[in-house]
């Protein structure tokens, strides 16, 4: 058995004031559990995307997420659930004015083949993104995330452990 106070597991890097990666905290071994907390203008995600083999599903406990699907925005409130079938592309914000607090899973643990989009301001509209992660220890002052442009190579995002918006040291 795991047993686990959400608020004691370690604050990661996201687009998010807050995410804490209950996967590892709980070693699960077939789903993917993260708490978020988004103040108004965070992110779920790095960017509209989706995941091969992996779905997706958002329980918001408190304020109102709004995602971008393939079929338009949808408003998810508090005590609202949503699901993301495995190929469904998505990207979650909070464009309210409350912070959203919301539980994620995904199932299996296995993305599969993951599609990353993001404006790029080179190519000038959505491409395709890869996301480069750095070991924190290694780049205390870089950037912890960097998304790139696959098709010409432009940052189109940089995301620093501790400085994010929000975030709580
Ligand atoms: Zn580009």
């Amino acid at each position: 058995m795991k047993h686990v106070r959400i608020d004691d597991v370690e604050n990661d890097v996201q687009p998010a004031a807050v995410v804490r990666r209950l996967t590892e905290a709980l070693e699960t071994t077939d789903v993917a559990i993260n708490h978020y907390e988004l103040e108004p203008g965070d992110s779920f995600a790095f960017g509209y995307h989706r995941h091969e083999i992996q779905e997706e599903v958002f329980f918001v406990r408190s304020g109102t997420a709004t995602f971008e699907t393939e079929t338009g925005d949808v408003t998810v409130g508090a005590g609202e659930i949503v699901r993301f079938a495995p190929g469904e592309f998505q990207r979650g914000w909070n464009r309210g004015d409350e912070r959203v607090v919301a539980l994620a899973l995904g199932a299996p643990l296995a993305y599969g083949e993951s599609e990353l989009r993001r404006d790029c301001p080179t190519c000038g509209g959505q491409t395709r993104n890869e996301l480069d992660r750095q070991d924190d220890e290694d780049a205390p002052e870089g950037a912890a995330v960097v998304a790139y442009c696959l098709e010409c190579d432009t940052e189109t995002g940089r995301w620093v452990t501790g400085s994010m918006p929000g975030d709580v040291p």
